[in-house]
């Protein structure tokens, strides 16, 4: 904990949930149980590096609440992991599935490791032996707990843990539902790469479209021409920029850990990516100013802000020099408690991580189901539809004497394949989930902030659903 902060991440998350209780009329019994972690498995295990050496790795899991059943949440890389990050980001878990109606309860892991550190070779033993441990103590399963990729892992680790889960569980029919993220080639679906940085768009844009939110805070309605920034530069970074850029805003900088880059003008993502993977460093991009400090970008001047990198990043320090009109909590837990009290005073809107990052375990439930299913989105309709579609046009045709144009009949005839099916699912999901939560935001004037007004949301699904188990009758 920094000095500028009073409370550890889990405590930050346990804060904002007591603001929200407030709001609520559930027993303090319920609201004790809910914010509760069930299950904190904390483990140690050896890996023999490359030159020999043995390193004791500490890793964990974490599993916040069984009200609903698998848990889920992501893993971790970061030699920052420690056992309160896990439980915090669990506990959003349980939160952010309760918001977006993805029947899971909330669970995180993490392994104490900077991955640039180890080699591909060191990275698979651990990531192997990780997933063995979780085994051993039932901690992994497609109807107990399914991990996902989360800071420093990816598609690549979700493969390793899928092969070895299945391994060490033959003739387990449904072992693909044991992780989400995977490449497509091992049972993922398509769409879920993108599907974190997908949803804060559709999230953002949502918000964006709210002629009196827009009102408030002195912006146009709409994504045209806003200007954006962007923090991280890895999964979520990457696709939120790019598809703000697609939409017509103009991303006017991105940060990463090594420095921080500007351009007025708008920068492309994948130009920018390239150039990184290139000189191994996001400084020096053609056209583009450098800044003296990678933080220096979460301070310019802006209409939206995203941090989608780590938690902690805007604090009470820094929050007062934030000039942005509207903050998207891409990654977890970037806003401190005291930088949301500075936020509700000078006006600014920070549309909360708890439901704007929602987009990759919604994602990862569609890709759970098709794993559970055993079939591929699209497979049964889509020709059907096709030809559905092409025998209702050539009747409208037939009885107009009119043709449409080229163009639309591509569009018209089309039949959803997998992708179409999971963008559409978390569209709907995440203007739906905005929806509500504004809805109760402005229903209060005593709530003070959207975080809170999600908060709100989650507690009454959560504490509901407990009370529909009959648990607290
Ligand atoms: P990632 O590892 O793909 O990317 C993170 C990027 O942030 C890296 O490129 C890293 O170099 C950069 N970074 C680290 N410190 C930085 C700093 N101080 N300034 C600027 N950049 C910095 O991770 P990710 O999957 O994109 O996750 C990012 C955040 O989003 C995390 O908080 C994670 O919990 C959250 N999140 C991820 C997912 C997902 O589906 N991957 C889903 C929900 C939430």
């Amino acid at each position: 904990m920094s000095s500028q902060q009073q409370y550890s991440f889990f405590q930050s998350v346990e804060k904002s949930f007591d603001k929200a209780a407030k709001f609520t009329k559930f027993d303090p019994g319920i609201l004790e149980q809910i914010k509760a972690c069930n299950s904190v498995y904390q483990m140690r295990f050896p890996v023999k590096r490359d030159n020999g050496s043995i390193e004791v790795i500490e890793a964990y899991r974490v599993q916040h609440s069984q009200h609903k059943s698998p848990c889920k949440g992501g893993i971790r890389f970061s030699d920052e992991v420690n056992q309160d990050e896990v439980m915090a980001l669990a506990s959003l878990m349980t939160y952010k599935c309760a918001i977006v109606n993805v029947p899971f309860g909330g669970g995180k892991g993490g392994i104490k490791i900077n991955p640039r550190n180890y080699s591909v070779y060191e990275l698979e033993k651990i990531t192997r032996r990780y997933t063995s441990e979780l085994v051993k103590k039932n901690f992994i399963g497609p109807g107990i707990d399914v991990p996902a990729p989360d800071y420093g892992t990816g598609e690549r680790e979700m493969a390793w843990i899928v092969d070895t889960y299945a391994s060490l569980k033959p003739g387990e029919i449904d072992a693909a539902g044991c992780v989400t993220g995977k490449p497509v080639t091992q049972g993922g679906v398509r769409g879920r790469k993108e599907a974190t940085g997908l949803g804060v768009f559709y999230g953002i844009r949502e918000v964006c479209n709210m002629p009196d939110v827009m009102k408030k805070l002195n912006l146009e309605v709409g994504i045209v021409n806003k200007t954006v920034v962007v923090q991280g530069l890895g999964n979520v970074g990457y696709h939120s920029a790019k598809f703000f850029r697609e939409a017509g805003a103009k991303v006017v900088a991105l940060a990463e850990y090594e420095g921080a880059i500007m351009n007025p003008d708008g920068l492309n993502e994948e130009e920018v990516f390239q150039h990184r993977k290139k000189t191994g460093s996001i400084l020096n991009f053609p056209g583009a100013t450098n800044l003296a400090k990678n933080t220096d970008a979460l301070e310019l001047e802006c209409d939206i802000l995203i941090p989608a990198a780590l938690e902690n990043v805007i604090n009470g320090e820094n929050a007062p020099r934030v000039k942005a009109k509207v903050i998207g909590e891409a990654a977890n837990g970037p806003c401190t408690p005291e930088a949301d009290d500075v936020f509700v005073k000078k006006g600014i809107l920070c549309v909360p991580d708890m439901y704007l990052n929602a987009g990759g375990v919604t994602v990862s439930y569609f890709e759970w189901l098709k794993n559970l299913s055993h079939v591929r989105y699209g497979r049964m309709e889509k020709r059907f539809t096709e030809n559905l579609n092409s025998h209702i046009l050539g009747q409208i045709e037939a009885l107009t004497g009119k043709t449409v144009s080229d163009v639309e009949r591509k569009f018209i005839m089309h039949g959803p394949e997998e992708v179409d099916l999971v963008h559409s699912g978390l569209e709907e999901t995440m203007i739906s989930a905005t929806r509500e939560i504004m809805a109760i935001w402005l229903s209060n004037p005593e709530i003070p902030d959207m975080r809170t007004a999600a908060y709100v949301n989650a507690i009454n699904k959560v504490a509901t659903s407990y009370a529909e188990l009959g648990i607290f009758p």
